[in-house]
């Protein structure tokens, strides 16, 4: 596994990187000059972060905020990374803190305001602690015709000059002229390595699908595909052998592949599967990271992955030729539990495992969104897009309902409750369903209270994962996962705007398992 992956997952806890990051990654990491353009939310800290842990020497963050810069020094740190700030909010101790990290040559990350670079000492203090990249956040406020304009952006080129070092800029801006003028500024106009790429995948369909005769399920997608090069993702190492023996029974060339496998069994399969025609590859998770084959066909999940993310990076394997390919997910009641109990029994700290869960949840609201699947999956993502017609949703509309009342009560009761609780709690209040907690909290008295006993508490749960795949409700890693209204939801709680839900997963007969909350 390459070492920024460990990384990953060892120092932030991410499973997988998310679109744009991995290219990014290894740009920065290995010195190129480069302008990464990604949507707020995208998650353009790590494409610094990490390639100043993989770098020798410092590297030196610019910008424009300082509450910003503390809030990522305090996360870098609280896992453990030499990290500080150089700001005018600095106690006197936090700023020897930094000197003294620098002079003991540990300081990985210094984040600095464009203004430091005013005074004359900054650029000996940056030298003497060997600075060998600089990253400049919000790179736009460079441009003189955006309204986010500050002067001292403009220093930093002579900053780049100076030390003669690699410069990464970030930027949620895309607009040419913007960029041009960054490149002008930052670069002295040589044109980075830029990266703006969307992060769709149109040639990809996408589908999900509840698991109901789940070996059955794949074992037609795959016959559908004969002799196409393919890779089935399995929940557990056991199952990566018999889903491959079975699909071996039935004429395919399928092999299975986990990390429990002696390393050069492992290799073999690599070697194969780049090399041969219309092999499957049956796996857990750990294949694929190395693997740069560009018509892998199709790509299945016998089995719900980890999160969101993790959903991204593997159906992203395939049709890297830009051909069309085909994903099928399956998703049940009993991988929801498994997946949870994954991040509970893990040894995360609290505050990541709530993360964890928002990610999950987040793959659940598109394993049911009533909506396009890439219009769900690009907007966690932070970038908007039209409906695909390349989707399940898109060519079989699922059937929906008008689903307002419910939502608005569900809004209602988060918000009654300060944002403070999460689904189940929430779901208490809408049943009228009496715990502890809801006495404690005297929650019986709200105007909410029981106001939804026309649904079950499993209805109530599908409700609710819903409201988070169209982005009504998001989970706040920082109040462990309870979950907030977002902007999206105004104009509905407003009576603007109504919400159209799925029937199939509310309304559900007892044979169509239903995923849990
Ligand atoms: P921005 O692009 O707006 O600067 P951030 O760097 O603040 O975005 O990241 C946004 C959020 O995404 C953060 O909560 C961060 O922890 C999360 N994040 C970033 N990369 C990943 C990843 N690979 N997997 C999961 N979450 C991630
Ligand atoms: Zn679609």
């Amino acid at each position: 596994m390459p070492r920024d992956h460990d990384l990953l997952q060892s120092v932030f806890g991410f499973d997988a990187f998310r679109p744009g990051q991995a290219e990014i990654v290894s740009a920065v990491t290995a010195g190129e000059n480069t302008l990464a353009i990604m949507p707020t939310g995208g998650g353009k800290s790590l494409c610094f972060q990490l390639p100043a842990l993989m770098r020798e020497g410092v590297t030196v963050v610019i910008s424009p905020l300082i509450a910003l810069m503390r809030d990522q020094v305090r996360s870098l740190q609280a896992v453990g990374v030499e990290a500080g700030a150089l700001t005018s909010g600095n106690t006197e101790g936090e700023t020897d803190a930094v000197f003294e990290a620098i002079a003991q040559g540990r300081l990985k990350l210094l984040y600095m305001a464009p203004e430091r670079l005013a005074s004359g000492g900054t650029l000996t203090l940056l030298r003497r602690a060997g600075t060998s990249l600089i990253a400049v956040d919000e790179a736009h406020c460079v441009s003189q015709w955006g309204h986010d304009f500050r002067p001292d952006y403009l220093r930093i080129g002579d900053l780049r000059r100076a030390l003669d070092v690699p410069l990464a800029a970030f930027t949620a801006t895309a607009d040419a002229e913007t960029q041009a003028e960054i490149v002008q500024k930052l670069f002295d106009g040589a044109a980075p390595r830029t990266f703006l790429r969307g992060f769709d995948r149109p040639n990809i369909h996408l589908a999900f699908a509840v698991k109901d005769s789940p070996r059955a399920q794949i074992m037609n997608f795959a016959a559908a595909r004969k002799g196409q090069s393919g890779i089935v993702y399995t929940a557990t190492r056991a199952k990566t052998e018999t889903l491959a023996q079975a699909l071996r029974e039935a004429g395919h060339a399928a092999v299975a592949y986990h990390a429990g496998l002696e390393s050069d069994d492992r290799r073999e399969v690599e070697r194969r599967f780049q090399q041969e025609d219309g092999l499957i590859v049956v796996a857990t998770v750990a294949f694929g990271m190395g693997i740069d084959k560009p018509d892998i066909r199709w790509v299945a999940h016998a089995d719900l992955p980890k999160s969101i993310e993790a959903y991204y990076q593997e159906i992203g394997r395939a049709g890297r030729d830009g051909a069309p390919a085909d994903t099928l997910t399956l998703f049940g009641p009993d991988d929801i539990r498994l997946r949870r109990a994954q991040i509970d029994e893990g040894l995360a700290p609290e505050e990541r495992r709530a993360a964890d869960h928002a990610r999950l949840n987040a793959l659940l609201g598109l394993a049911e969104t009533p909506g396009c699947r890439r219009q769900a999956l690009l907007g966690y993502f932070g970038e908007e897009a039209e409906p695909c017609g390349n989707c399940d949703c898109c060519q079989t509309p699922p059937e929906t309902f008008d689903g307002t009342v419910p939502v608005m009560k569900a809004l209602s009761a988060a918000l009654r409750t300060e944002e403070w609780f999460g689904s189940g709690h929430l779901i208490d209040i809408l049943t009228g369903t009496e715990t502890d907690k809801t006495q404690a909290r005297g929650h019986q008295n709200l105007p909410t209270w029981a106001v939804g006993q026309d649904l079950s508490r499993r209805e109530w749960q599908a409700v609710f994962r819903q409201m988070m795949g169209l982005d009504l409700v998001r989970p706040d890693p920082a109040r462990h996962g309870a979950l907030r209204v977002t902007e999206k939801a105004h104009p509905v709680l407003r009576g603007e705007e109504n919400v159209t839900l799925r029937r199939d997963t509310i309304r559900t007969s007892k044979s169509r398992p239903l995923a849990k909350a």
